[in-house]
């Protein structure tokens, strides 16, 4: 039996321990799982939204509490945890109860002239059991909301959570216990990799995966076994593209924040800065300037508080040691302390060249590298010249310009004038293009796929047979080829003799 250790980060201090689940246990969780559903998947849509609400109303009522104890598993401070934890859940319930009726609904769809009188549409159909698992990083909405859309789609989940914040996962099974859902329908099971696997063997019916680039391509690999559909939500390595015309004052403000913010471990941190280069150094003296300004630890009052997962820091320091030594400017921080402290100095780094880890690899932690650029095709090139494609921002007053960089960018969300915000609004499908992952969640989009989308073509039934069916005749062949000339080619006429056999044809459908 392997026991998890549940620790502040921040202050190193252990609040407990708590048992992983055995791969069989993972299994009985599934097979729960599987047999709630039949249920669950029947009862309406109202009757799942009305539990919605009164989660809804239990996190408002609880969440500055909750915050408090997300901010001592992480080491995050209590505004962000609140902020970017518990309001966007909240949030994004109050979304599914204004628009989950909509985006569930059948959906009407034309019907081409050859297949009159059939009516068409697409009727969403909940999937099964879900398997989501969920990372350390923001441990709480990463895990409630994939949950909570897949359970308002119908289905039943069994979540992982992160074993690195392992008491969040707690903390988000008390809160399923606190509002009644029906027995089964929602399961964590808590522990690492061997859990993560075991659930993923289990066959759930889809899996939602939120984490790393290599975890991803393994669940990826594991689930073609029974073709099991996967959506990936995994790294990043945003972009930042400061054109002449940009408030630099306000670009500056949204880097700093955007590359500390959780202490740099956002999937959408902004982790490359370009900037035009008759701004570059204006722009790099208002951030250092900021930066300088930023309160650090882990009172209430701090800005930013700790790493949450200490192996993420050698990592962070390889990427600054290897860029110095490259020739970059630690123009700030850079000095990432060897003692086991959890609280990294936020670093601005300039003179970075392309080819530097620091501009490659996702780095997770609080470095912002900024780098110069001439003109606007440079900027999108050394934009997309990255495996990743989460999150990328573009800053211009001039909207034109703004939105032809931003449709130029190998990303599967663009900010103007922001950072990272596109996840606020639940109306915008999320996700990543390239190595940042597969799929869509939030928006119709993100709630439609935890369903299986049925074509349905509905015919009156009135008739005898189909043009198309036995048995053939010489007119049918005329007919088709006929109308396929009228319907699609240059000249759109009919032959007296064709008009002949599609009468023909018409009367013995009847
Ligand atoms: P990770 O891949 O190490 O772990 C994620 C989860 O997968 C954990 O619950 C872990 O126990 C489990 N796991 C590990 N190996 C497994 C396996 N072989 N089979 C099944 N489950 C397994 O990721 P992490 O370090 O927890 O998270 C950080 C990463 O997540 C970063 O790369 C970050 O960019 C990414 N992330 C992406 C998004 C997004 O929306 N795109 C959001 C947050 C974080």
């Amino acid at each position: 039996m392997t026991v998890l250790s549940l620790h502040n980060p921040a202050t190193g201090e252990q609040i407990g321990t708590l048992k992983e689940a055995a791969p069989d246990e993972v299994q009985q969780a599934v097979e729960h799982a599987r047999r709630a559903f039949a249920g669950w998947s029947k009862t309406s849509l109202a009757d799942r939204l009305d539990l919605l609400a009164q989660l809804r109303l239990y996190l408002v009522r609880h969440g500055e509490e909750l915050a408090q104890h997300i901010s001592q598993a992480t080491g995050k401070v209590p505004f962000e945890a609140y902020m970017t934890e518990i309001f966007v859940t909240i949030d994004t319930i109050r979304f599914y109860e204004k628009h989950a009726r909509r985006m569930l609904a059948p959906q009407k769809a034309a019907t081409p002239l050859l297949l009159q009188p059939k009516k068409s549409y697409i009727h969403y159909r909940p999937m099964g059991v879900v398997a989501v698992i969920a990372p350390w990083n923001y441990p709480f909405q990463l895990a409630v909301i994939p949950v909570l859309s897949a359970l308002v789609a119908g289905n039943t989940v069994v979540l992982k959570p992160s074993e690195v914040t392992a008491s969040v996962g707690l903390l988000i099974e008390e809160l399923f216990r606190a509002v009644p859902f029906p027995e089964g329908v929602i399961h964590v099971v808590h522990g690492g990799k061997e859990a993560g696997q075991a659930l993923v063997a289990s066959r759930p019916d889809k899996i939602f995966f939120t984490g790393s680039v290599r975890t991803g391509k393994s669940i990826m690999r594991a689930a073609s076994e029974h073709l099991i559909p996967v959506e990936l939500e995994l790294g990043g390595k945003d972009p930042m593209i400061v054109c002449a015309d940009a408030h630099v004052e306000r670009a500056a403000n949204a880097a700093v924040w955007g590359a500390f913010t959780n202490s740099g471990q956002v999937c959408m941190s902004v982790e490359r800065v370009f900037v035009h280069e008759s701004v570059h150094d204006h722009f790099v003296a208002l951030v250092t300037e900021k930066t300088r300004a930023l309160r650090q630890g882990f009172p209430q009052s701090a800005e930013v508080g700790s790493m949450t997962f200490p192996d993420q820091i050698p990592i962070v320091r390889e990427h600054i040691e290897e860029a110095v030594a490259m020739g970059a400017t630690a123009v700030l921080g850079g000095d990432i302390p060897v003692d086991g402290s959890m609280f990294l100095p936020p670093t601005v780094l300039t003179n970075v060249t392309p080819n530097m880890k620091i501009m490659q690899e996702e780095t997770f932690g609080p470095v912002l590298p900024i780098m110069r650029f001439s003109s606007e095709e440079e900027a999108v090139e050394l934009a997309n010249s990255s495996p990743y494609g989460l999150n990328a921002s573009v800053w211009s007053q001039d909207s034109k310009r703004a939105r032809r960089i931003a449709e130029q960018l190998e990303s599967g969300n663009v900010c103007i004038n922001d950072v990272i915000i596109s996840f606020a609004n639940p109306h915008l499908p999320f996700g990543g293009v390239k190595e940042s992952g597969i799929g869509r969640y939030r928006g119709p989009l993100g709630l439609q796929a935890f369903t299986h989308s049925t074509s349905v073509i509905h015919d009156p039934g009135k008739r005898r047979r189909e043009l198309n069916w036995y048995p053939y005749t010489e007119d049918q062949q005329t007919m088709m080829s006929s109308v396929t000339k009228w319907l699609y080619g240059e000249k759109r006429t009919l032959s007296v003799d064709a008009l002949r056999a599609i009468w023909r044809e018409f009367r013995r459908l009847r």
